[in-house]
């Protein structure tokens, strides 16, 4: 017999939220916490998070896929044998006789906090949408929420111990770990808006003999046996070289893993940048102020992943609706074949049209009139991304989780180290909206930053070639400085470009490389399983490649209609110019 351990260190590199569903006065969402009120992560999280992997992962290493995969909603709840239901034990243990269900053989513990780590207070964080019409943050009611996190930085324990798991077992742990070690690991909530991204260091695998009376007391005596047991250095890298990743087959679930773009840059804003963070404004004393990465550190400011997803999503929809525009022969076909919606329009009241209403609220109404009639109970349609915008569709809605996720980008020093970031005080007169008088009295100051810089992360799961086309062109505005971040876009605020960008495509089989990528003879490099490629600005020949994603993009946004029962009732123009939409339709 043998005690198996793996430890290790998980590292915030973003701030965190994992919730209780528990709220007070100070914020709607609150944060796990021990019994001496310091924040963790909860084991059954990380287990969570391991499983989900492993499930994605396992049938290109050769397994059978889960049962929960598969698209037959009877067959998802039969017991299951596959190797991820070996290691956690199975989804839906049952009692009959003839049942195979086991129990977990990976006991994930709690992740304290670090004795010698560095410690943070938890902060608060709000979150704003962006007005589409006015590009500027919407104040209505239910749009803003906001929530207590862990700051990036703060360290966290990780034990995990193997009871009794075969080579192979170890072999498919091994995979997983190695995305985490590689920086993808995701727990809590509102990943895809930038929280909880980690990074597992200082990985290592631990045994101890139990083969006799003696060894086994000094076992139990042992408070913390992991200390003492011996590492095997080798296990981890051992394990990953074994692995070859699988082809693709028919047979094979959709949404297992085939690869991932990553998008890392530097975001250099051209001047003053303001963002509006409720806790800076409440220790600062300004009316606006950036959001920090830690309690009172004005050295770390941090751009939300949240500000923005905003800012790519906005200016996303606004591609794609300027192209059905074009395409579009009058006011219904627009609506009709609009490829994005507003997220942040949505209301309770049944009757009323509101312009680009979101995907979410117009499916509520579909539902809410369905219901009403008892010889047609309807549900929400059969496949829920078919109901959706295309921009719902790759930045996800309240419906949809997204595959798309903006860190939060942290303060980038430059090279010269004298660059600590730089705080201005601005002064504004508010104006008044309607008659663009200055309202009375109403003055508020403003801390900006001054020239900031940004380290941006994108990430991108499982991308489809009409996904890149889109991001990209989002991704060339941004870089030509056409997008602008945080407040005052109109008094000229938050300018910024994408400097530095190194774009990567990560892929388990060539044939799961996204297309064009393999054509151009880059160089491949090893990123845990995955087999990566990288482009950048100086990368030869890359326009072909992305050429041919646009073209999908066009593609898809041309072929794009809604569902019949999910149309749009208004564009966002004040009445009916007939003039916008082409008479001939037929492409640009
Ligand atoms: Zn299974
Ligand atoms: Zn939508």
């Amino acid at each position: 017999m043998e005690y198996k351990v793996i430890t290790g260190t998980l590292e915030a590199k973003t701030a965190v939220h994992i919730g209780t569903g528990a709220s007070n006065e100070l914020t709607d969402a609150l944060i796990r916490r021990d019994n001496e009120g310091q924040p963790f992560i909860p084991g059954t999280a990380i287990a969570g998070a391991l499983r989900a992997l492993l499930t994605r992962l396992a049938p290109r290493l050769g397994k059978t896929p889960c049962n929960v995969l598969n698209v037959n909603k009877e067959q998802q709840s039969k017991p299951c044998n596959c190797a991820v239901c070996n290691l956690f034990g199975d989804i839906n243990p049952s009692d009959e006789n003839d049942s195979t269900s086991e129990a977990s053989r990976l006991l994930v513990f709690n992740a304290h906090q670090q004795d010698e780590g560095l410690s943070y207070h938890p902060i608060i964080r709000d979150s704003v949408g962006i007005d589409r019409s006015t590009g500027t943050a919407a104040r209505a009611d239910g749009i803003k929420f906001d929530l207590e996190v862990i700051p990036a930085g703060t360290t966290f324990k990780l034990r995990i111990e193997l009871r009794d798991i075969d080579n192979a077992g170890e072999q498919l742990l091994a995979a997983g770990l190695s995305e985490w070690t590689e920086g993808r690991l995701k727990l809590g909530g509102r990943v895809a808006r930038g929280l909880g991204s980690f990074k597992l260091t200082g990985l290592q695998y631990k045994t101890m003999p139990l083969d006799n009376a003696e060894q086994l007391m000094s076992f139990l005596r042992e408070d913390k046996p992991w200390k003492n047991a011996n590492t095997s250095d080798g296990w981890f890298n051992e394990h990953l070289e074994k692995i070859k990743p699988v082809k693709i087959s028919t047979d094979m679930p959709e949404t297992i893993s085939r690869g991932w773009f990553s998008l890392q840059g530097i975001l250099q804003a051209e001047g003053p940048l303001l963002t509006n963070d409720i806790l800076s404004v409440g220790t600062s004393g300004f009316d606006h102020a950036p959001a920090l990465s830690q309690l009172h550190n004005w050295l770390n400011p941090v751009l939300t992943g949240a500000s923005l997803r905003g800012v790519f999503r906005s200016h996303a929809e606004r591609l794609a609706r300027t192209l059905t525009t074009l395409q579009a022969k009058d006011k219904g076909d627009f609506l009709s074949r609009c490829p994005a919606c507003d997220p942040n329009v949505r209301e309770q009241d049944k009757t009323s049209k509101l312009p680009l209403e979101s995907c979410d609220s117009l499916i509520k109404k579909y539902n809410a009139q369905a219901n009403n009639k008892p010889e047609k109970q309807i549900d929400e349609p059969e496949n829920i991304t078919d109901s959706l915008c295309l921009a719902c569709r790759l930045f996800g809605s309240t419906r949809l989780g997204s595959g798309l996720i903006i860190e939060d980008a942290p303060y980038h020093q430059s090279t010269n180290s004298q660059s600590k970031p730089e705080y201005k005080m601005l002064d504004f007169l508010a104006i008044d909206r309607f008659t663009g008088g200055g309202v009375d009295g109403a003055k508020f100051d403003a801390l900006a930053l001054w020239k900031p810089a940004f380290r941006l992360n994108l990430y991108l799961e499982n991308p489809e070639p009409w996904e890149l086309g889109w991001l990209w062109l989002v991704i060339r505005d941004l870089a030509a400085g056409w997008l602008t971040v945080g407040f005052g876009s109109a008094k000229g605020l938050g300018k910024v470009g994408l400097t530095n960008w190194k774009a990567t495509f990560g892929y388990l089989h060539p044939e799961d490389a996204p297309l064009g990528l393999i054509e151009l003879n880059l160089q491949t490099q090893k990123c845990g399983i995955y087999t990566t490629k990288t482009i950048t600005l100086n990368t030869d020949k890359k326009f072909d490649m992305i050429q041919k994603w646009v073209n999908c993009f066009i593609d898809e946004v041309i072929n794009f209609q809604r569902l019949d029962s999910i149309i749009l009732t208004e564009d966002s123009y004040f009445d009916d110019i007939k003039d916008i939409y082409s008479d001939k339709g037929g492409a640009p």
